[in-house]
């Protein structure tokens, strides 16, 4: 078998690697080499692919903030649809939350994004199937958006392609070792080099690291569980907003037509081919019967989907401590399609020995607060990533 070479290998083709290999692109060869035989096939095609700048620890919700320009005005050519539909956010507290509302509202509105703070008997005109005695008070963010997933991961690969980068796929990373000042990594279906490798594996990136023979990471997986149904009928629901509760315990939103809603776990789990877990499709079944006025007669479809997480839920990205060559794009958590964009330029500065883009360190991102050798992520003595707070939204 020929080997191929490359400048940077990048390993993963989900949004992540998609997009960490468009950006490099410009700047030398990039093979993309994903294990699968499509790309997208894990948790970049399961998401909500929701954009909400409301969302996630802090630093990820800077990073969807300085994604917005990208996908609301992508490259010429990128895209023959809009990445981005209105959709419209609302986050619902219930008596002694209204605190934590109000924290929220303030840091949106520091970062000059749009924000309504309404009652809750006012936010039936967002949403009206919404059982407000549950709820005292919501924000409401208008510039939330859907976005069209397959078209981003799509407009990513074919840019990367004209640029003469390439999609390897069924090219699932078996060896990766340093020799000299190469990486050299087996697949099925071929031998690659490069000097420099891009970790952008998701729920696999500590597999991924083990096989560098690196230290093990505290980036892991967790599953979460959606759910579709039919809604009331006779309903228009196109217009209702992502909706979810302030303490994290659902969020629903339409979807094609219907109904998708997750009870919002966060069950610890192994990288895999996840599946929805049947007692969290009961909950979130409850979830809907307990908060809204609608009824789940049949489920439609479900599923499951790994996101994962550094113990601090914020980006791992960044050179390796012990091999400055290994660049981590990782813990993604429920941001990594609507933050992507951002978190691929930063991976790339790091990977080109570059300084931090200016808009994304204005933003507070540096060097250290996403690190993978930061103290959380380094440690694996048992700081695990804290199950179900709220930052699980995604
Ligand atoms: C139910 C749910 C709802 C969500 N909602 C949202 C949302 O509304 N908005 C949002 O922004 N995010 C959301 N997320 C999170 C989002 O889906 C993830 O953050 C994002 O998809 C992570 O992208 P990734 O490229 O890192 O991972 P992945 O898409 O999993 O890609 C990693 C790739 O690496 C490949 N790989 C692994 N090992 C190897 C190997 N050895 N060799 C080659 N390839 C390998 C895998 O096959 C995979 O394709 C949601 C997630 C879930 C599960």
């Amino acid at each position: 078998m020929t080997t191929e070479t490359a400048d940077f290998i990048v390993i993963g083709a989900g949004i992540a690697g998609a997009s960490v290999a468009y950006e490099l692109s410009l700047n030398g060869k990039v093979i993309l080499l994903e294990m699968e035989a499509s790309p997208g096939y894990h948790s970049t095609g399961r998401s909500a692919a929701v954009m909400s700048e409301n969302y996630g620890p802090a630093l990820w919700s800077r990073l969807v903030t300085a994604s917005r320009q990208f996908l609301e005005v992508p490259p010429e050519g990128f895209a023959d649809v809009p990445l981005v539909t209105p959709r419209g956010a609302l986050f619902l507290a219930r008596d002694g939350e209204q605190g934590r509302l109000a924290a929220q509202a303030d840091e949106l509105a520091s970062r000059g994004a749009s924000i309504d703070l309404v009652s809750a008997e006012d936010a039936l005109r967002f949403c009206p199937v919404l059982k407000t005695s549950e709820f005292v008070s919501a924000l409401y963010e208008p510039d939330c958006m859907d976005i069209d997933t397959n078209a981003l991961l799509a407009g990513y690969l074919k840019m990367l392609r004209a640029r003469g980068g390439r999609l390897v796929t069924n090219g699932r990373v078996e060896t990766l070792d340093r020799s000299g000042d190469v990486w050299k990594i087996s697949t099925p279906v071929g031998t690659f080099e490069a000097p420099v490798v891009i970790n952008a594996a998701g729920g696999w990136v500590q597999q991924i690291a083990s096989l560098a023979g690196l230290s093990y990471r505290n980036v892991v997986p967790f599953r979460r569980t959606a759910v579709v149904f039919d809604p009331p009928s006779g309903s228009s629901i196109q217009t209702w907003p992502m909706t979810f509760d302030v303490a994290e315990t659902f969020y629903f939103k339409p979807e094609a037509g219907r109904i998708m809603v997750s009870p919002v776990d966060m069950a610890p789990s192994e990288p895999c081919d996840a599946q929805a877990d049947e007692l969290e499709v009961a909950i979130a079944i409850d979830r809907i019967h307990t908060y809204t006025t609608m009824e789940v007669r049949t489920v439609k479809h479900k599923w499951g989907g790994l996101r994962t997480f550094s113990p601090d839920h914020e980006p791992v990205i960044g050179r390796d401590p012990e091999e400055p060559s290994f660049v981590w794009l990782a813990g993604q958590g429920g941001n990594g399609v609507m933050g992507g964009a951002a978190a691929a330029r930063l991976a790339a500065s790091f990977a080109l020995g570059a300084g931090i883009p200016a808009d994304i360190a204005a933003l507070g991102v540096t060097a250290e607060n996403v690190s993978p050798g930061r103290a959380c992520v380094l440690d694996a003595s048992g700081e695990k990533p804290v199950v179900g707070t709220l930052e699980a939204f995604g």
